[in-house]
């Protein structure tokens, strides 16, 4: 196995076992990056020179001794909705192409405190606006598992990464399933976790009640040690709580007996494929065999999760996105004979179809007269799926589902049907509306493409979802499988 196969708790070993250094790991990462990124586009930015830098003064902590973390000297990708001081953040638009940010967001700026090594920024949609990465402004991202498929979205750069070796770990963020989903795609582990556990200052806002930060990795240990670096309450983000952060590896039990796992009736109906339903099936058989109670929850506002995300995302988006004026940020029309003309012309030439669409969908939901009909009541809604989960969760403590209804489809064939393409969120969707953690693991393979499990927790029972999802993952090989690239 070369080492950039490996995870990031077993590079530790030997890079604090001075088998490997911090120098060598991140050489043998860009060297593959150079191998397969013609294949797989999954970066926008190469920071080459200055991962070199950290490595070395990574190796110099590791050899001193000083302040050594499980991430210090391991490279890591994040997506390009992230602020990183001096280095380009484009949130993939050809709005933001030219934003150099003047400061670091606060998970970057941990990931610094904590020595890892960042080796580049990730492709996604657009703003984080789809689920393919197809709405990228700059490039699309090919699955490494079949590079005429989609890697899913909107962090498809970042799990694409991770799942063709070209990182160790990847940050990505989930505002209806852009972490799950794409890990799902990309047969890796991805954790959205609760809104509130992880500072969203500096994460370039889609949608801010439901916008998270969260990993992206080749196992379930690997999601736990890096949210140990992500979590917490951060002064610079006003929805970010202050509530203890436990040592998420001590949740990494291989016991699930008696643990009540309900799975959610709706979505293992209508709409999923067969192999993917019977691959989910094949693990909920293997958890009981475990000694887990499985139960039947039926969570009915479901049908309603899809058509409340798209009032309520696009109502925030078409706000957040106003910023975007050719003033204050980014690109500026240079066909500008007075202002209100280069208002217009930035915002045309600067946003893609789908961005447009979003602004034009919450600014009419926002508007006078349609307020009532469609975001107030799509905010009662969201109330609504709250309640479920909350009565699911007090007859089970995870829930179960599939995390996407199929497995990763083909370039270009979802994207002149808007709707097509946001139903592959449908199993996501609902745990942003409610704020709750998710972990998405791979649970098997249909046609040589991976299959995502979905576990679902209560509110900052983020370990309760890596337990039942350590417990799943050492009793089964999924994740052991790699692309052919
Ligand atoms: N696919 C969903 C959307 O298009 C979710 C995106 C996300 O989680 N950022 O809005």
């Amino acid at each position: 196995m070369t080492m950039q196969h490996k995870t990031a708790h077993e590079l530790h070993s030997l890079l604090s076992a001075k088998k490997l250094s911090s120098l060598e790991l991140t050489e043998a990462v860009l060297s593959r990056i150079d191998r397969t990124e013609p294949k797989v586009q999954a970066y926008v930015t190469l920071t080459k020179e200055s991962a070199i830098k950290q490595a070395k003064a990574a190796d110099e902590r590791l050899k001193n001794n000083d302040n050594v973390t499980p991430l210090t000297g391991v490279p890591v990708a994040v997506k390009d909705n992230m602020c990183t001081q001096g280095v380009l953040t484009t949130c993939s638009s050809k709005i933001l192409a030219n934003y150099l940010p003047p400061y670091d967001a606060t998970v970057v700026e941990k990931l610094r405190a904590a020595g890892a090594v960042i080796i580049g920024k990730t492709n996604l949609d657009e703003f984080a606006m789809g689920s393919s990465t197809e709405n990228s402004g700059l490039h699309p991202t090919c699955n490494p598992w079949d590079t005429k498929k989609v890697p899913g979205g909107s962090s498809g750069g970042s799990a694409a990464a991770v799942a063709a070796d070209e990182c160790i770990l990847a940050l990505g963020s989930d505002t209806g399933g852009s972490i799950r989903q794409p890990a799902a795609f990309c047969g890796v582990v991805g954790l959205k976790p609760t809104y509130g556990r992880v500072s969203r200052f500096g994460l370039v806002a889609f949608a801010s009640s439901l916008d998270q930060i969260g990993p992206l990795t080749k196992d379930v240990r690997d999601a736990a040690l890096l949210l140990n670096y992500l979590a917490g309450h951060d002064p610079k983000d006003s929805t970010s709580v202050d509530y203890p952060v436990p040592d998420y590896q001590q949740a990494l039990i291989n016991d699930v007996k008696k643990m009540r796992i309900g799975y959610i009736k709706e979505l293992l109906g209508k709409g999923v494929t067969r192999p993917v339903r019977s691959a989910v099936e094949k693990a909920m058989k293997k958890y009981q065999e475990l000694g887990a109670e499985l139960i039947e929850l039926s969570l009915p506002s479901f049908e309603y999760a899809v058509a409340t995300y798209y009032l309520i995302a696009p109502a925030e988006a078409s706000s957040n996105l106003a910023r975007y004026d050719g003033v204050k940020f980014g690109r500026r029309s240079n066909r500008s004979p007075d202002l209100l003309t280069m208002y217009y012309n930035t915002r045309a030439e600067g946003f893609g179809s789908e961005v447009k669409r979003r602004i034009m969908l919450g600014t009419y939901a926002l508007s006078a007269g349609y307020y009532d009909a469609y975001y107030l009541k799509a905010l009662k809604v969201r109330t609504l799926i709250k309640n479920d989960f909350d009565r699911a969760f007090s007859k089970c403590d995870v829930l179960l589902s599939p995390t996407a209804p199929t497995t990763a489809f083909g370039l270009g064939e979802k994207t002149a049907d808007p709707l097509s393409m946001y139903l592959s969120d449908i199993a996501t969707i609902p745990v942003n509306l409610a704020g709750l953690p998710a972990i998405s693991v791979p649970c098997g393979l249909d046609k040589g493409l991976p299959i995502g499990l979905q576990l679902i927790g209560r509110a900052f029972a983020e370990e309760t979802i890596l337990r039942a999802a350590y417990a799943y993952e050492q009793n089964t090989d999924w994740h052991k499988q790699k692309p052919k690239l």
